[in-house]
Order: C-alpha cells, then structure tokens, then sequence
C-alpha cells in the first residue's frame, strides 16, 4: 500500500468511526435489504420451475451480484433505506444472453484494415477493397504482407468474386491477402503465390485448394489446408512482448464493450490471450464472463497440470476445449458431405481435415484429462466422424454427463440426431447466419436447408442446443440470432428451412438456459432464478410481442452482469 492509499484509508476510517455505535442494527438491515429492485418490468424469467407456456414475472430484487427474489411487484417488499428501486416502465428483461462459440478478435478489429462489417450486413464494392489496402500497401514495406480482414464473397455490390487480377492492382511487390470472414478461405494476388512457389501445375494438398479460373489461370482463392502453404511466406511485422500485450488488452477491452452493447453477459472464447482477460479485468474493463476454450499448447498444459472444465470463477473460468476442426466450411462451401456439392469436376465433397483414427486419439486424451471436448464439424460427414469419436471415448473411459459439444453441427440428419440425443452431445450451430448469410444458401439448395441449423430438430430430439454466432465469421447480435432462428428469413428476404423454425421463447431459451448448459453453469446461469448471477439484459421491446422480422431492431437499453450495469442506452 502506498502512503497515500494509507492516508486515505485512515481517513475513511475516522469518518465512519461515529456510525460504529449503530453498526449491528445496520448491518441486520443491510442483510435483510436488497440492493436494488427492478419492477413494473416484463421480465421473461426462463425458469422451468413456472413451466414453460409462461416464464413470466414483474420484479427482480439483487443482492451482492445475485438474484434474490424474481416475482411479482410484492418484490418491492424487500426494499430497505438504500435499495435502489428502479422502475422499468414496461420495459422488457431476459436472462443474458450466452454465446457458446466466439473468436472475440478485438485487437484485429482495433489495429487490422477491416474490408467489411463485422457487426451488420453491409454491402461494400472491390473498388473499395483495393482502395482500402492499396492505402495499406503504401505504409508497409515491400515483401511485407498486406492484410484484410472481414471480407464477405457474397456481399460484394460487384455480384461476382475478387479475382488475382483485383488483388493485382493493390501491389505487385507485396504479398496481398484478403481473409474472408469464415476463416477457411483467402484471396491472394500474384506476388504472394510466387513466393510461395505455388503455380497451376502445383497439386492441391489434402484438405485444401488452389482454386482455378474458368481460362484454367489460379484464381487467388485458397482454401483450408492450402492456406498455410502461403501464409508462412513473406514478412509480417514483429511486435515486441510489451505491444502484443498492449494490443491483447486494448483489444479485450474493445470487443467486451461491444459485446455487452449487444446484450452477451458470457461468451465462449475460442483461445486466445488468457493474461489480457485477466488484465482487462483487474482494470476493471471486463464487462462480459469468459468461459475460456484451451486449444494448443495452452490446452496441452491443462492437460498436463491437472486444469479441467469448470476451473477458475465466475468471471473467467476454463470451459469445454477450443472448436478442434474436423472438416471445412459452411459459409464459405468447403464442409464434409456425404453427397457432392453442386457444379463441381471432379467430384468434390468437401474437406475432411483429420482422419478419424487422429480424432479419435485426441478426444480420448481430452476426456481423461476432464475436460469437456469440442469438435468443429459442419458436414453430416464429419459430424459423424465427431460422434464416432465420442462414442468410443464415452464407452472406454465410462464418463458420466461428458456434454460433449460440437461446434457447428450444421448439416444433421435422423441417424445424426438420435446419436447426439444418446450421448447428451451439445451442439453450438451458427445463429446470425440465417438472417446473414441467407445470399450463400441457394448454393447447397432446399433440401439440404431443410436439414441445415437445425433447431427445431434439435429441441425436438431433446437435445440441449446452444448458440454459437462464430464471430467472426457471423456477427454476434444475439437479438439478429433469434430473429433469424424464428423467421429462417434473412436480409434478402429469402427462406431457407422453414421447418427449423423455433418459437421466440424457445430461441431465447437456446441464447440464455441452454447456453448455460452447455457449460455446466446451469445452476448459476441462464434463467432469472433466485440464488443465480444477477446477468440480464433490459429490452425495450418484448421479443415476443413484436413483429418478430423486427426482433432484430429492439434497442438494448442495459445490459446488467453481475448486478452492475455494463452497458446503457445513451
Ligand atoms: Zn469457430
């Protein structure tokens, strides 16, 4: 303590000091009293123990970051002299909203050339990202690379995909790459396929693609596996020790503000910078939980220390592993399937990204070790492939409630499903894609929409799904998930599997409860139940009493964890 931080201390003492007489009579009342009351509200519990058809209350009394009491106006009962009481004039509430699948890249959204929205859709021209990093390319020095970032093939005013010949005319003595938001695939001019002496003639690895023009020319675009082959050539700066962390931290900071702008109380961290969480938070800058998804050599630690799901608190705690990858792309076409894709010679069916003998190793590892799995599979082919390996961990190691989680788990089907009901699997499928990516569906067709994010035959099946918005490869507006997850409409307005629809209630429930399932913190998160996390989110409409093509647009007024506001409408 420093002797200043003393004096004052002493001071606040001797100020006190006269109350000290009146100090058991208080401190009787202090236990007895809420701090704050919210009432005259909407509040939209989620709690089972009133039954589905209404999870309804008024009032909500906070006591030390929980919930005290959920009920009617009565609440107001619990109300002492320092009670803040605060009416919420019709306004609605619900649990805060989980998401259970996340990149949460502050730092790229900070200090990176940004080619598109990452929050909203957004059309942008070539032009625009020519001009954009042709800026770029004009303060990096030759041979060094030149990034953009949140690039969206299918939302481009140009109506046709960048080409070599676009990337070209950024630089011709810089390798170029342009990232598109689904991670899987990239744009690369001329320069940087030289570097990595990649030509036509050159064979696709196993997993990945040089793609072609149609005058047999490469195309610039490079899928999954074929992607490293590039990116470890040419230059990028190197930060020291003490910039890289400025960024960690500037950049966690950032995206939890963003995040509790949307209404996310905790986000599933797919890696990432652990001391920065820390960081932030000891700044008192954290304004989201983190359930903190180990993948590498963080991953292999816990392993070997002895670290399992559920260490740490209820700020930052260790959850399932990191999304480990087992096929492709849904977005950006390159996902396992049993059939093959449309338009393509020779026939291609996508990208397996490890045989199943590997996959199976690695989940048998994880679950000795006591640490819920997380396999990435999108195609029916690889979702298989992830249950496979479940199955076989779960018979030989006999876990009990393993909750096995399978990020994506996008293309399902009835064999599918009553394996995952079996097993208990938690499936985390995309949620902002329905009403976001609607431009790409057309390309895998009806019948397979039919069968694609499939929440209603999810909740059907009684398996617990959750929602991952895979930012940043979806936007992560839970209020744009549940629009899309109860209309399966999207920007475009076109519907794709309206068979998956889910009510609003249901919807909610897989952005709160089954949220907290998904990470065996049900019985402190998830609902508004007395003895749980004071995280709710202040709406200023009722999801479920608005157009629901409208849910989208419903202003976040507070967003609330830990019974402290981290966000309010200005
Ligand atoms: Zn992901």
């Amino acid at each position: 303590m420093t002797m200043h931080a003393t004096r004052r201390a002493l001071m606040s003492a001797a100020l006190t000091a006269p109350l000290w007489a009146n100090w058991a009579a208080r401190a009787a009342a202090q236990e007895r009293d809420a701090d704050a009351i919210i009432y005259n509200g909407r509040l939209i519990t989620m709690d089972d123990a009133q039954g589905p058809a209404m999870p309804r209350a008024t009032a909500m009394a906070i006591k030390a970051g929980r919930i005290m009491a959920v009920g009617d106006d009565s609440v107001r009962g619990l109300a002492g002299k320092a009670t803040r009481l605060i009416d919420l004039k019709g306004a609605c509430v619900v649990p805060g909203f989980i998401d259970c699948h996340n990149h949460p890249i502050g730092d790229v959204l900070l200090y990176e050339t940004l080619v598109g929205n990452p929050y909203e859709v957004e059309f942008v021209t070539i032009q625009s990202i020519i001009d954009k990093l042709r800026a770029k390319a004009a303060a990096t020095p030759a041979g060094y690379w030149v990034d953009g970032y949140f690039h969206d093939d299918t939302k481009l005013k140009d109506g046709r995909q960048l080409t070599v010949d676009d990337l070209d005319k950024i630089s011709t003595t810089h390798p170029v790459m342009v990232r598109h938001r689904g991670g899987h695939t990239v744009f690369v001019n001329s320069f940087a396929l030289k570097l990595a002496g990649v030509t036509k003639d050159t064979p696709n690895p196993p997993g990945g693609t040089f793609d072609r023009l149609p005058d047999g020319r490469l195309s610039g675009r490079i899928t999954d596996n074929a992607i490293d082959l590039v990116e470890e050539r040419g230059q990028r700066p190197v930060l020291d020790a003490a910039e890289k962390a400025k960024r960690a931290r500037a950049g966690m900071a950032h995206i939890s503000g963003a995040f509790s702008r949307y209404g996310l109380t905790t986000v599933h961290h797919q890696g990432g910078d652990l001391a920065a969480i820390q960081d932030v938070r000891a700044a008192g800058q954290l304004t989201h939980r983190v359930s903190y998804e180990a993948r590498g050599a963080f991953l292999d630690q816990m392993v070997a220390g002895g670290l399992k799901t559920g260490f740490g608190d209820d700020w930052i705690r260790l959850g399932a592993t990191a999304e480990h990858t087992a096929d492709g792309s849904f977005s950006e076409r390159t996902m396992a399937l049993s059939t093959p894709y449309a338009g393509r010679t020779p026939a291609y069916y996508g990208n397996v990204t490890e045989p199943q003998d590997v996959l199976d190793a690695w989940v048998e590892k994880i679950v000795r070790a006591g640490i819920q799995p997380n396999i990435h599979a999108n195609g029916d082919v690889a979702i298989d492939m992830a249950l496979t390996a479940f199955e076989r961990a779960e018979a030989k190691l006999a876990v009990k409630d393993l909750r096995p989680k399978i990020t994506h788990c996008t293309l399902v089907n009835e064999g599918l499903l009553k394996r995952m009901a079996a097993l208990g699997a938690v499936p985390a499928p995309f949620t902002s894609y329905a009403y976001y990516n609607s431009d790409k569906f057309g390309f895998y067709g009806a019948d397979r929409m039919a069968h694609a994010m499939a929440f209603r035959d999810f909740l059907d099946h009684g398996i617990k799904v959750c929602a991952g918005s895979d930012f940043f490869p979806g936007p992560f507006a839970p209020l744009m998930g549940i629009q899309g997850m109860v209309t399966r409409t999207g920007w475009n307005g076109e519907t794709w599997g309206a068979n998956q629809k889910v009510s609003v209630l249901e919807a909610i429930r897989i952005n709160t409860l089954h949220g907290a399932w998904a990470a065996k913190e049900e019985a402190i998160k998830g609902s508004l139940t007395a003895g749980k996390l004071a995280d709710y989110v202040v709406l200023a409409d009722d999801p479920t009493a608005i157009a629901p093509d409208k849910i989208k647009d419903i202003k976040i007024i507070e967003t609330v964890v830990d019974g402290r506001s981290q966000y309010r409408l200005s």
